[in-house]
């Protein structure tokens, strides 16, 4: 086991829980969450900021990203739980291809039960290149559902992810990852979020050139603008303040930035979009072809 994070394992009551805001709003009825606590540990991560309105503990967000609680029986839950009308996003609480998974292999067994019981929709959300390691699952479960992948590239500066989050791979490896899955015919959707200090042009061409699905971002959540719920979390802030960096937590010059960046989706006559309205692109159903 890993010495930067410890891995513990807990019986759940329940593996798929109803959505509500900025979830719910996009179109996703439920959530999946395999694990509470995430051992990526990104230091602008909002789920520390939830507190219990996120099902955390005290030291969950006292300690992020130092340890993660695997719930053990959740494939059980999950075959019991499926039914064909849900459109589930995994996870807004945590990366399903964290660090720790790589040694617990709970998303195979979680694929399995999608695949016996398959969803209307079914959604990841990562920033692993560990999700390569299912890619024969996730091509069979594409072939009996909508299935989409949210990928998330948040700067092409690698000091700057050094600096944000140090234990996501690089950006040039997170590229070959979405070109793999692509190359899988899976559909894949580059998520610029939260969007770091970048080169806007850079990133924004990158992930357009990797994918074919609709280009996603979202800057820094900025308490002045959202007064409630999850928001950037006080670590990234600091580090922002000691590398020049605080323009990136202004919705002025964030504006800026997401400009540039439409600028360039538009001139490549791509889709781009921000918050909720393009999450929505997620929870889109897509007409299947069936192959088996
Ligand atoms: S990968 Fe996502 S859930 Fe995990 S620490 Fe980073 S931002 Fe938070």
């Amino acid at each position: 086991m890993s010495e930067r994070f410890r891995i513990f394992r807990a019986p759940a009551g329940s593996i798929l829980s109803r959505t509500s805001g900025f979830i719910a709003t996009a179109g996703f009825t439920h959530s999946l969450t395999p694990a509470r606590n995430c051992t990526f540990g990104c230091t602008y991560c909002y789920v520390p900021t939830m507190r219990m309105q996120g099902g955390l503990q005290p030291d969950d967000w006292r300690r992020w990203g130092q340890f993660t609680t695997f719930k053990e029986n959740a494939a059980a839950l999950l075959v019991r739980a499926l039914r064909p009308e849900q459109r589930i996003y995994c996870s807004p609480l945590v990366d399903p291809y964290q660090p720790a998974e790589e040694s617990e292999r709970r998303m195979p067994e979680l694929l399995d039960a999608l695949l016996e019981r398959p969803p209307s929709v079914f959604v990841l959300q990562t920033r692993g290149p560990l999700v390569l390691r299912d890619l024969s699952r996730l091509a069979a479960l594409n072939r009996r559902t909508t299935l989409r992948i949210s990928f998330s590239l948040t700067t092409n500066r690698d000091e700057v992810r050094r600096w944000y989050e140090p234990h996501c791979a690089p950006f040039e490896e997170r590229l070959a990852a979405v070109a793999a899955l692509c190359d899988a015919g899976l559909a894949v959707h580059a998520t610029l979020a939260p969007l770091l200090p970048c080169d806007p042009e850079i990133l924004a061409t990158a992930a357009l050139q990797a994918t074919v699905e609709p280009l996603i971002a979202d800057p820094f959540h900025v308490r002045s603008v959202k007064r409630h719920g999850a928001t950037t979390r006080p670590e990234s802030e600091a580090i922002s303040r000691v590398r020049g960096f605080e323009c990136w937590h202004e919705p002025e010059f964030q504006r800026g930035i997401v400009e540039r960046i439409a600028r360039v989706a538009s001139a490549a006559g791509r889709e781009f979009g921000v918050g909720a309205e393009a999450f929505a692109w997620l929870a889109r159903e897509r007409s299947l072809q069936w192959t088996e």
